[in-house]
C-alpha cells in the first residue's frame, strides 16, 4: 500500500503509511502528481516538502515514491536556457501553458528531442574511470560540453561520432556492477557535492572589469563573495555586471525570490549582451534559474542547490564557473517559512537554528579543484544579501559573513550620492589580497596590491582628517592634509566610482585599471614630495590637472592606452615646473 496524504500545510505535506519512504527521496504527491521531497520519516509518518502550489491536494490521496533523491538532469541544453528552482524549462513551459506553471506537469527538464552533434572520445576496450570524458558536443558557439562517465569500467560497445538525442546510448561499459549504458546525460542529487580529486589553492583573479573589485577588493576564482545592501543600493546591478563582464567561462544566475519583473529584465537584457572576452553573445555561456517571489516558496529553497550542482558539473568539465544568487535572503526566508510550518523551534528572528550551517554548506561548495578527470576548474559563489533597512547585524548577513572571504557592503549614503558601485571601501574586505598580490606580480611584474594599499591608506587618512575637519574647519588643516583630501577624492571619483551606463567605463580591462592606478599613485608621490620640499598647497593645487586625471576614465578609451604616457608626462612636467619655482 502506498503512503497517503494526512495533512497539508502550504508546501509542507505529511503522509501516513510512509515507513518505506527514505529521507531526501523525491516523491510524486497526490492526484496532481506534484513534485516533492521527503524531509523526515518518523515511524510511519513522513514529512514532505512540495515544490509546487499545493492548493487542490486532498488528504487521502496517494504519495508515490520515485526511488531516487531530488536530482538535476545534467547534459547539453542547459546553456542559454532558463529553469525554475527544480530545473523545469520556463520558456518551453510558457510556450505551452502560458505565464504560470500549471501544477503537476512533472519532471520535465532538458529537451529530449533535440539532436546534438556528438564527437565520441573513447574506443572499444578503453578503461575509463568516473569523471572521464567519453564524448563532447559543441553546445553553444563558445562552450564545448563534455560528457563524463558516472562509472569505472571497460568500453564494450561504442557508437560512431554523429547526431544523437539525450536518450541515445552512445557507449556501453562493463563494470563491477554489470553493464552500464552511457547516454548524453546523467542525474546528480542536488544536495550532495560532486566529488573532486584535490582542492587547489586559489591563485587566479576573477577579472570583473570593475576597478573597485579587481584592484581594491579582488575576488579569486573559486572564492566566496557576499554583497549585502539595503533596498536600491545596487545589488542586482552589481550581480548583472559580474554576470556580464567577469572572465568566468560559465555563468549561472539564480534569481531567487526577487520580483518577477527583475527576471523579465534579465531575460530581455541578457540575450542582447556581448561577452567582452569572446565577442559572442553572453547567453552562449549562461544559465538562468528563476524562482521569483510569485513562484512556490519550497522551489526557491531548492533553486540554490540546483544552481550549485549545475555549476559543479561544468567545473568538472574543466571550466571556471561563477554563480550569482540574488538574493540569498529570500532563500533564507523560504527556509524560515518551511521551518515554521514544520513547527521547528525558531532561533534568531524566526530563522531556524540551522540557518548558519545551511549557508556555510552552500558556500563550501565553492573552490578551485583538480577534478576527477584531472582537469582543473573552479566555482565562485557571489551571493547578494538583502537585510531589511540595510542593517548588517541581522542573522542572514551575520551568518553569511562567517562563510565568505569577500564582503562587499553596499552603502545607502554612497548610493544616494550616486557613488556607484556603492561599495563601502572602509567596511568591505577581501581575504584574497595576498593571493592576488602574487597573481599580479607574476602577471605584470608590478606589485599592484602594494600600490593599492598605499591608496587605501590615503582613504583611511581621509576619514581621520574629516573627523578633525568637523571640529576645526578646513583652514586649520596642514598643507599635507589638504593634499590628502584632494588625492582621496581623486581615488574615489576618478577610480572607485564606475559608471555602468557609460560605454567606455562600464567594463575596464585590467591593463587600463593598472595604468589608472599608476597615474593616481604618480600624482600622490609627486604632490607629497612637493609639499615636503616646501611647495605650498596653494601653489600646488591645479584644478586642471586634477580634473584631467579624474576624467581619464572617460577620456582614455580602453583601446587607446598610449594616452596614459601623455598624462604621466604632464604630471611629471607640472611638478618639475613647480619645484623649479622654489629654487
Ligand atoms: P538593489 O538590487 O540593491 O535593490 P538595484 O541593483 O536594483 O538595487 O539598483 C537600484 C538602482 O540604482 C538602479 O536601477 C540604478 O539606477 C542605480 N544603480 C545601481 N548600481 C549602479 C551603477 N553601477 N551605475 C549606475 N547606476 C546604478
Ligand atoms: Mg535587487
Amino acid at each position: 500500500m502506498n503512503p497517503i496524504i494526512k495533512t497539508i500545510n502550504g508546501p509542507v505535506v505529511t503522509a501516513k503509511n510512509a515507513g518505506k519512504l527514505k529521507i531526501r527521496e523525491m516523491v510524486s504527491v497526490g492526484k496532481l502528481k506534484l513534485i516533492g521531497e521527503v524531509i523526515s520519516v518518523e515511524g510511519e509518518l513522513a514529512t514532505i516538502e512540495v515544490y509546487e502550489d499545493t492548493s487542490g491536494l486532498s488528504s487521502g490521496e496517494e504519495v508515490i515514491s520515485t526511488g531516487r533523491p531530488l536530482s538535476v538532469k545534467l547534459g547539453p541544453g542547459l546553456l542559454k536556457n532558463m529553469f525554475d528552482g527544480i530545473e523545469r524549462p520556463l520558456l518551453k513551459i510558457q510556450d505551452k501553458h502560458g505565464a504560470f506553471i500549471p501544477q503537476g506537469i512533472g519532471f520535465e527538464n532538458l529537451d529530449d528531442e533535440k539532436k546534438w552533434d556528438v564527437e565520441i572520445k573513447v574506443s572499444k576496450g578503453d578503461q575509463i574511470h568516473k569523471g572521464d570524458i567519453y564524448a563532447t558536443i559543441m553546445e553553444t558557439k563558445t562552450i564545448e560540453h563534455r560528457l563524463m562517465s558516472s562509472f569505472d569500467g571497460t568500453v564494450i560497445d561504442v557508437k560512431a561520432s554523429g547526431s544523437y538525442t539525450l536518450e541515445d546510448t552512445i557507449v556501453k561499459l562493463s563494470t563491477k556492477e554489470g553493464e552500464k549504458e552511457l547516454k548524453l546525460y546523467q542525474y546528480w542529487p542536488v544536495r550532495v557535492p560532486r566529488p573532486v580529486k584535490k582542492i587547489r589553492p586559489l591563485e587566479l583573479l576573477l577579472n570583473t572589469g570593475q576597478r573597485v573589485l579587481d584592484i581594491f577588493l579582488p575576488i579569486a576564482k573559486g572564492g566566496t563573495v557576499a554583497i549585502p545592501g539595503g533596498f536600491g543600493t545596487g545589488k542586482t546591478m552589481l550581480q548583472h555586471q559580474l554576470a556580464q563582464y567577469s572572465d568566468a567561462d560559465i555563468i549561472i544566475y539564480i534569481g531567487c525570490g526577487e520580483r518577477g519583473n527583475e527576471m523579465t529584465q534579465v531575460l530581455e537584457e541578457f540575450p542582447e549582451l556581448i561577452d567582452p572576452n569572446t565577442g559572442y553573445g553572453l547567453m552562449e555561456r549562461t544559465i538562468l534559474i528563476a524562482n521569483t517571489s510569485n513562484m512556490p516558496v519550497a522551489a526557491r529553497e531548492a533553486s540554490i542547490y540546483t544552481g550549485i550542482t549545475i555549476a559543479e558539473y561544468f567545473r568538472d568539465m574543466g571550466y571556471h564557473v561563477a554563480l550569482m544568487a540574488d538574493s540569498t535572503s529570500r532563500w533564507a526566508e523560504a527556509l524560515r517559512e518551511i521551518s515554521g510550518r514544520l513547527e521547528e523551534i525558531p532561533a534568531e528572528e524566526g530563522y531556524p537554528a540551522y540557518l548558519g550551517s545551511r549557508l556555510s554548506q552552500f558556500y563550501e561548495r565553492a573552490g578551485y579543484f583538480t577534478n576527477l578527470n584531472g582537469s582543473e576548474g573552479s566555482v565562485t559563489i557571489i551571493g547578494a544579501v538583502s537585510p531589511s533597512g540595510g542593517d548588517f547585524s541581522e542573522p542572514v548577513t551575520e551568518n553569511t559573513r562567517r562563510s565568505v572571504n569577500v564582503f562587499l557592503g553596499l552603502d545607502r549614503k554612497l548610493a544616494y550620492s550616486r557613488h556607484y558601485p556603492a561599495i563601502n571601501w572602509l567596511t568591505s574586505y577581501s581575504n584574497y589580497l595576498d593571493t592576488i598580490k602574487s597573481y599580479y606580480i607574476e602577471k605584470t611584474g608590478i606589485d599592484i596590491i602594494a600600490i593599492r594599499n598605499e591608496l587605501m591608506n590615503v582613504l583611511l587618512k581621509e576619514e581621520e582628517i574629516k573627523s578633525i575637519l568637523m571640529l576645526v574647519g578646513k583652514d586649520a588643516l596642514s598643507d599635507s592634509q589638504k593634499n590628502i583630501l584632494d588625492v582621496a577624492e581623486l581615488i574615489r571619483v576618478g577610480f572607485l566610482q564606475q559608471n555602468a551606463y557609460n560605454d567606455i567605463d562600464k567594463y575596464v580591462p585590467l591593463e587600463k585599471q593598472i595604468r589608472m592606478l599608476e597615474v593616481i599613485n604618480n600624482y600622490l608621490k609627486h604632490s607629497s614630495n612637493a609639499i615636503k620640499n616646501g611647495v605650498s598647497y596653494k601653489d600646488l593645487y591645479n584644478s586642471n590637472l586634477i580634473n584631467e586625471i579624474t576624467q581619464m576614465k572617460y577620456t582614455i578609451a580602453n583601446d587607446n592606452l598610449e594616452k596614459f604616457i601623455n598624462l604621466n608626462n604632464e604630471i611629471e612636467n607640472y611638478f618639475i615646473s613647480l619645484e623649479g619655482g622654489i629654487n
